[in-house]
């Protein structure tokens, strides 16, 4: 202390530095961070697209003592502080409430993460035959880099719905006895044209067929007898007939589960942590909220990675629906300008991931201005790309708020974009609630290789940002 001279004093006063949350958190905390993520990685298990991840909220909302929007108009119940609910969109998107004890008008602390990610969809017609093989059309869904998701192995997940109505869930893939499935590649032996191809050339998107089978049924009358002898075992195992391909979702996602990385286990590697990573700690700050002051909402929504389109995404109606539901059985009364009143105050944290900078890959960040992995939460004020297009730019005097409500809680952050000017770029949802009037910030934890099969994140930066999460839904 005595040796510090005053410039080093000025130093310590004036410049904004991040630090390793590692080393500002106690040994107790740093055990804490690895229980949290022990919860993580077996949710991240359970719930490979955004249906599985829906299912796996209500099921924690409903132990936690949340009750369906449904149950509360079938009552014709009113809503005060402390009540908690929740609503199923579509059994693809989850919106969850705990009441505050202030009157709604004075807005909502929302939290919105999508539970959607990167994968590989079947086409409507998908099975088909060739050279004794049998595999599947597909069609990629978000942004993926093609060659990342051949030779290795693959997980089928979705649902069929039969011409009565009846839906067939389907997982295989994911028990130790399953079967697994894949996407070949061509050996390097005969890759001379390949490889001389761009990256973006080398795997092609109708070239993404997935290897299904291959043993043939016993009838030399029949022409495709490995394709019927699929359909056979398809239709023992789950009644269906190759029409139900028709009304099906079916997605094919990486078959291995979530683990520890690093050799001091800091770190974890799993499939869909965009946007998963913060969609679990939103949710798990939520169902400990008790006796918040502002009535909190966690927004999960569902085809952020295609555009936050559809009835299920964040463009359409579900959050307005869900907050206007609130404001009526809160107040008792359905006049509009309450709950435009209530959108207008409320404040938001768009929860999604940021990319932390890869020592493999420095050159597309701007590093005073990038994540780095294990400095704690993200504050990333504007997202989109080429001049912010397409970001939510926040306001200042919102950013002004939370480093506040951050620092005083011992909640570590850092600031970033999302890397280089004009180097790409990238939305979440922030804008779309952003136009109800209300204030959103981009808030998330780094990432490396992103949007990969095998995501990589780090624990302290995981249990820093549901801290972060739980403070914000608490705060006043
Ligand atoms: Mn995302
Ligand atoms: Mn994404």
């Amino acid at each position: 202390m005595e040796n510090k001279t005053k410039g080093h004093l000025l130093e310590e006063n004036l410049s904004y530095k991040t630090v390793n949350a590692w080393e500002k958190v106690s040994e107790e905390e740093k055990e804490k961070a690895f229980q949290f993520c022990e919860g993580y990685k077996s949710f991240l298990n359970r719930a490979k697209t955004e249906r599985e991840f829906a299912r796996e909220v209500e099921d924690l909302a409903r132990k936690n003592g949340f009750i369906s929007v449904e149950e509360v108009m079938r009552d014709n119940t009113r809503l005060t502080p402390g009540m908690k609910l929740y609503r199923l969109v579509k059994k693809k998107a989850v919106l969850l409430a705990v009441v505050g004890k202030k009157p709604v008008t004075e807005g909502l602390n929302i939290i919105g993460a999508h539970i959607d990610a990167p994968r590989i969809d079947l086409k409507p017609n998908p099975l088909y035959e060739d050279t004794g093989l049998v595999m599947l059309k597909t069609h990629y869904y978000g942004g993926i880099k093609k060659y990342q998701w051949v030779t290795i192995p693959l997980a089928l997940h979705g649902v069929f719905t039969k011409p009565g109505g009846e839906v067939i869930n389907i997982s295989i893939g994911e028990g130790d006895e399953d079967p697994r499935f894949t996407i070949t590649d061509l050996l390097p032996h005969l890759a001379q044209d390949q490889m001389q191809k761009k990256m973006s050339e080398g795997i092609t998107g109708e070239g993404l067929n997935l290897l299904f089978g291959h043993m043939p049924y016993n009838d030399e009358k029949v022409s495709e007898k490995v394709r019927l002898n699929i359909l056979k075992l398809l239709n023992d195992r789950y009644g269906i007939t190759e029409e139900d391909f028709i009304s099906s979702e079916l997605e094919i996602v990486p078959a291995f589960k979530a683990v520890d990385i690093g050799f001091d286990r800091s770190m974890v590697g799993a499939y869909g942590q965009d946007d998963r990573a913060c969609a679990y700690g939103a949710v798990m700050a939520l169902m400990e909220a008790e006796g918040v002051e502002r009535t909190s909402v966690c927004v999960l929504t569902d085809k952020e990675e295609i555009g936050s389109v559809g009835n299920t995404g964040a463009q359409s109606t579900l959050f307005e629906n869900f907050a206007a539901f609130l404001c009526r059985h809160i107040t008792g009364s359905s006049d509009n300008s309450l709950f435009r009143c209530c959108l207008e105050n409320s404040r938001m944290l768009s929860a999604d991931v940021n990319p932390g900078v890869d020592p493999n890959f420095e050159g597309v960040q701007d590093k005073r201005n990038a994540s780095f992995m294990g400095k704690g939460i993200v504050l990333q004020k504007y997202t989109g790309s080429r001049g912010k297009v397409g970001g939510s730019d926040a306001n200042a005097e919102y950013l002004g708020y939370l480093r506040k409500l951050f620092n005083d809680n011992g909640i570590i952050w850092q600031s970033a974009e999302l890397g280089k000017v004009d180097q790409g770029g990238g939305g979440t949802i922030a804008q779309y609630v952003a136009n109800l009037g209300a204030e959103v910030l981009d808030v998330g934890v780094p990432v490396l290789s992103m949007h990969s099969p095998f995501e990589i994140t780090s624990k302290i930066d995981l249990y820093m940002n549901y801290k972060a999460n739980r403070v914000f839904y608490m705060s006043v």
